[in-house]
């Protein structure tokens, strides 16, 4: 690991302040990502900015009747928080889906928003990676692409943003609001929230440089019968190779994202509306545009086998 500074902030304002003046400074809350990128050397912020103490871990009902949740709140908190069990079923059975107990302990809802992708080439300094290292090129492409992704992928990247949590943030239409360095804030819808990788893998996110998530916020509930399906490698302790969210009402209709399937969490509103007509309308028209590796093209057939076991227990 590479040595850095370090600064409590005090304020959401001070510690974007602080990250968009000091070069290659980053914020750290929970670590559970970055430690790791760090101990790799993937990641050498030359200064860390702990946001820790910002009294952002509260969760607290809004007057629209969703619910307003600090970016600070663990994974543990929300996902066993009483109104999320009862009105947000899909975001408990997503966190709970995700990384170990002792992980969840310590992960923050603003950094998971945030994960890194789980490439193996991005983990590997020998190899080329234009995410890690821009314009070195992709490891990926032609190589072991099993776990990467089908569809929103470039010439330049085929990564899939790896996180549950947000797959789940997208089916309910949260939004994430931040503080940018010069106090003014804002508010982005998930679905705006994480880039295609186009020619800039390494970019990821809209938020410009310093900007701080503060809160990540849910409209009101949904109703319906709430999923969360993720199929992995092994059962527990591993990132999804295809998982589902999805809210569906009594009369079939509802609202369905795919994860591990691109750089973002894949929900779209044609796909969507065919939710009545059953598993296979939906993926054909959710994935009419995929571009899978002769390694990961199953990942399409699986999705439609893993969204028609939630729309068989939705009827059950
Ligand atoms: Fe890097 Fe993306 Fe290629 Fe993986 S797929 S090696 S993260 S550029």
């Amino acid at each position: 690991m590479r040595s850095f500074t370090y600064e409590r902030a005090t304020t959401p304002g001070d510690a974007a302040k602080a990250v968009a003046g000091t070069k290659n400074a980053k914020f750290i809350a929970g670590g559970t990502n970055l430690l790791d990128l760090m101990k790799l050397e993937i990641e050498a912020p030359t200064h860390l900015v702990d946001v820790t103490r910002l009294g952002l871990d509260r969760i607290e009902n809004t007057e629209g009747g969703g619910l307003r949740i600090g970016a600070l709140v663990s994974n543990t908190a929300l996902s066993a928080h009483p109104r999320v069990r009862a009105d947000y079923a899909v975001l408990t059975r997503a966190i709970q889906a995700g990384a170990s107990g002792q992980l969840r302990n310590k992960a923050t809802t603003g950094g998971n928003m945030l994960q890194r992708t789980r490439c193996p080439y991005f983990y590997d300094t020998n190899m080329p990676c234009n995410k890690r290292q821009p314009g070195s090129g992709c490891a990926a492409i032609g190589g072991v692409s099993r776990s990467l992704g089908v569809i929103g992928t470039s010439d330049a990247c085929i990564a899939t943003y790896p996180g549950d949590m947000a797959v789940a943030m997208r089916v309910l239409d949260a939004t994430v609001e931040t503080v940018k360095p010069d106090g003014s804030t804002r508010a982005i819808p998930a679905g705006d929230f994480h880039r295609l990788w186009g020619d800039t893998p390494h970019i990821e996110t809209v938020l410009e440089p310093g900007e701080f998530i503060t809160h990540v916020t849910l409209p009101k509930p949904l109703g319906g019968k709430h999923f969360y399906a993720k199929v992995r490698d092994r059962r527990s302790y591993a990132f999804a190779l295809v998982s589902v969210a999805a809210v569906i009402q009594p009369d079939g209709t509802g609202r369905v994202a795919f994860g591990g399937m691109a750089p973002k969490p894949w929900r779209v509103a044609e796909a969507e509306a065919l939710l009545p007509q059953g598993a296979k309308a939906v993926v054909d028209r959710a994935f009419a545009d995929a571009r899978p590796t002769a390694d990961n093209k199953f990942k399409i057939p699986l999705a439609q086998r893993t969204l028609a076991g939630v729309l068989a227990d939705a009827k059950a």
